[in-house]
């Protein structure tokens, strides 16, 4: 009833307007390709494996489309991933209560355990590579909607409840705002690595860098972030978890007052 897609989630089915019935908008995408030629087509796979049900992943129209533009993003392995992860949460959710062990307190020490890593800690312009930056992001979106946390290597790391197991609606409402906010971060770095407001750069003993050519634009990735994560701070403060921002807050202050010089 979901897209796979631990970044998406989204409903795939709902009741239609009139006069009966419901509306799908899932589809049962192809992991390996049946026809030669296309995404992820394994030569030696039989007849029989390419239209069997472990070779297809339940997906939503827009996940979907990306996984086949994007085959090097989202290879077969990957893929499968995505698929025991949804699997597995289905199987959990399936006809039982929300499990009271996961309250809402718990759910958000989970989250505050993930915002522990660097891309919410440093700034901007002294994260080690883009690439690991946008990564970190998805994986934090992730985690937050699923409940697992994933490493580099596509390794579930953690696993705990997504956000739409929270009881509280103002608490959920505020995480809910904190992922859209990690979107809109995403969203426009991607837009920034497109149009070349950010470039990768390579040193002399092979280690990659990236430059920000807008003052403004990592500024207003530091503050966007800071915002972001005061607001999650308001959450953990709701239901007494230690959080706190001072890393990036000092960071930002001492880099502020270096532009003033
Ligand atoms: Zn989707």
């Amino acid at each position: 009833m979901r897209c796979s897609n631990p970044g998406c989630r989204c409903p795939t089915a709902g009741p239609k307007k009139q006069p009966s019935g419901s509306v799908s908008i899932g589809v049962a995408a192809h992991i390996a390709a049946a026809a030669p030629g296309g995404p992820r087509y394994q030569q030696l796979m039989s007849r029989a494996e390419r239209v069997s049900s472990s070779n297809a992943i339940w997906l939503c129209q827009v996940c979907a489309a990306r996984i086949d533009r994007d085959v090097s993003a989202y290879d077969i392995a990957f893929l499968n991933g995505w698929k025991d992860l949804a699997e597995s949460s289905a199987q959990s959710e399936l006809g039982s209560q929300y499990p009271s062990s996961f309250d809402d307190r718990s759910i958000v020490y989970f989250m505050s355990m993930c915002l522990d890593r660097p891309a919410f800690n440093d700034l901007f312009h002294r994260e080690r590579s883009t690439e690991e930056f946008d990564r970190a992001l998805e994986d934090t979106i992730t985690a937050f909607n699923t409940g697992a946390l994933r490493s580099r290597d596509g390794v579930v790391l953690q696993t705990h409840m997504g956000k739409s197991y929270l009881k509280n609606p103002l608490l959920r409402s505020q995480i809910d705002a904190f992922v859209q906010i990690l979107r809109a971060i995403r969203s426009r770095y991607l837009i920034a690595r497109e149009s070349g407001e950010i470039t990768e750069q390579t040193r002399r003993d092979g280690r990659k860098f990236y430059m920000v050519h807008s003052a403004e634009l990592a500024d207003w990735f530091d503050n966007t972030r800071l915002e972001a994560l005061r607001l999650f701070k308001k959450s953990a403060d709701l239901v007494s978890i230690p959080f706190t921002v001072t890393t990036l807050e000092i960071s930002i202050a001492r880099n502020t007052s270096g532009h003033s010089h």
